[in-house]
């Protein structure tokens, strides 16, 4: 370990993003010392939980001079996992006394009610007076070739139209990873006749009336939105290709809805042939097939890449090397409780900042990296996963709880975490309104009394 930065300095540090991961970030880095800057393109604070009708010019968006849509949220969403595990560690997302009636108060609620947690949050918090709203930042790059240390953040400000081009001694990359589309392959479509689209410009299922349509992926938006889309389409397909390749399969308490391994091709009268043998006419496609890391701003001179979705290179998932600490990203890993784990890399990144938490020397932190990525060679983990966490999240939490000298991860929310992924994979239909961890509930709000 190298010895920790002169402790305990205070730096001007730009937040890039005013979503759940840069509202707590900004709330870390003010509480140890430094004088923090959120830039937010949108109007208010909440990034992805930000509903809008909205949607962008093109449906798969892929047209590159279209307009960005930032949220991807659909009108019916509810969240995936409990209020218990979603929250900040220590802000939990309880009913609060006080507020309106209003308020959706189930434990799995809808968009909007995480929208007004973390409203609350940032009015908490006094978050919005370090925000400047409406302010995209356009570029991020070295202030001075071949030196590492001050980011040069060049921003313009939507109302006034003004270009600001400043000097900062340290950048947080919170700017979200559901945005930029990643699209499935099929064989024959360009010369298929039907309509193609991307989950994130999904919204509402009315327009999806009497159309035959083929969802593919397996993620929550599928199962969510083939759901949603049934009860006004003639026939819902989703295709998967973790799934068997004989699978074919009504989904219970539909009669228009079914899984099928993947599609094999399509044809230019209209059909999707699936990997089963089965061969239906269809109108749409619909690619709920997940999502890019993008980061049009980042100029680092090929040194912090994005390789068939591995951003790298970055140790622990936070800091890459060549410009450690004065460069970092929040909220890289998936399958994880996001919130509270971009609680915890705040806490780090702002620490190490300050000086006070050391970090490893570049070599070491490349070493590390060298070895974690041959590891998934070793399991034949393909590089599109290396930030998927799942099982080992609550370890990472852990290990960037230990550097922070905070507590690890509470034991009812690990296993509320558990329980939720089975129960939501037993019962993808009812998860969300039938539970039995009720003792795990009364262990949260033990725990949550001490934050009230
Ligand atoms: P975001 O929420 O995307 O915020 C990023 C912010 O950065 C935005 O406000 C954006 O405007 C701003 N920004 C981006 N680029 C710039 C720029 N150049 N200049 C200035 N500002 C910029 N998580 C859960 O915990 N539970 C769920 O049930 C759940 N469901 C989800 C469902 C869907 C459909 C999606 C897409 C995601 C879901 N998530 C869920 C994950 C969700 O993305 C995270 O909870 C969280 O919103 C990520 O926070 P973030 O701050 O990293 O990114």
């Amino acid at each position: 370990m190298e010895p920790a930065l002169s402790p305990i300095r205070s730096h001007h540090v730009a937040v890039i993003g005013a979503g759940p991961a840069g509202l707590v970030a900004a709330r870390e880095l003010r509480r140890e010392g430094h004088s923090v800057v959120v830039f937010e393109k949108q109007k208010q604070v909440g990034g992805t939980w930000i509903y809008t009708d909205e949607v962008e010019s093109d449906p798969l968006s892929v047209d590159p001079t279209r307009s960005v849509v930032h949220s991807s949220v659909y009108s019916s969403l509810r969240i995936n996992g409990t209020r218990e595990c979603t929250g900040y560690r220590d802000y939990p997302f309880v009913v609060r006394s006080g507020v309106s009636e209003s308020r959706d108060r189930r434990r799995f609620p809808s968009h909007g009610e995480v929208l007004a947690y973390l409203q609350d949050f940032a009015r908490e918090f006094g978050i919005e007076e370090m925000v400047r709203f409406e302010t995209e930042v356009v570029k991020v790059s070295p202030a001075a070739e071949g030196e590492i240390g001050k980011w040069r953040v060049e921003s313009t400000e939507k109302e006034k139209r003004v270009r600001r081009d400043e000097i900062y001694d340290a950048v947080v990359v919170c700017n979200g990873h559901y945005v930029e589309p990643r699209l499935a392959e099929i064989p024959g479509i360009s010369s298929w006749p039907g309509k193609e689209m991307h989950s994130h410009n999904y919204r509402i299922p009315e327009p999806f009336k009497d159309q035959v349509v083929v969802l593919i992926g397996n993620s929550s938006s599928a199962e969510d939105i083939s759901r949603d889309i049934a009860t006004f389409a003639k026939e819902v397909h989703v295709a998967c290709r973790s799934n068997p390749a004989d699978t074919f399969i009504k989904q219970t308490g539909y009669n228009n809805l079914w899984k099928h391994s993947s599609i094999e091709c399509v044809h230019e009268d209209g059909s999707v042939v699936f990997q089963n043998g089965k061969t239906i006419s269809v109108d749409i496609i619909m690619h709920c097939t997940g999502y890019k890391y993008h980061f049009p701003f980042l100029d680092t001179n090929g040194l912090v890449s994005v390789d068939d979705n591995r951003v790298g290179p970055l140790y622990k998932d936070v800091f890459p090397p060549a410009f450690a600490p004065w460069l970092s990203f929040i909220g890289i890993p998936w399958q994880v409780l996001p919130f509270p784990m971009f609680e915890l890399q705040s806490k780090w990144i702002a620490g190490v900042l300050s000086g006070r938490i050391p970090l490893p020397s570049k070599e070491d932190m490349i070493m590390e990296i060298k070895t974690f990525y041959s590891t998934l060679e070793v399991q034949g983990i393909p590089k599109r996963y290396t930030h998927r966490m799942g099982n080992t999240q609550f370890e990472y939490d852990n290990w960037l709880a230990s550097q922070c000298g905070c507590s690890e991860t509470e034991e009812w929310r690990k296993e509320m975490c558990l329980a939720n992924v089975v129960r939501k994979e037993a019962h993808p239909e009812t998860y969300r309104d039938e539970w039995e961890d009720h003792h795990l509930i009364s262990q949260a709000y033990q725990d949550f009394s001490l934050y009230s």
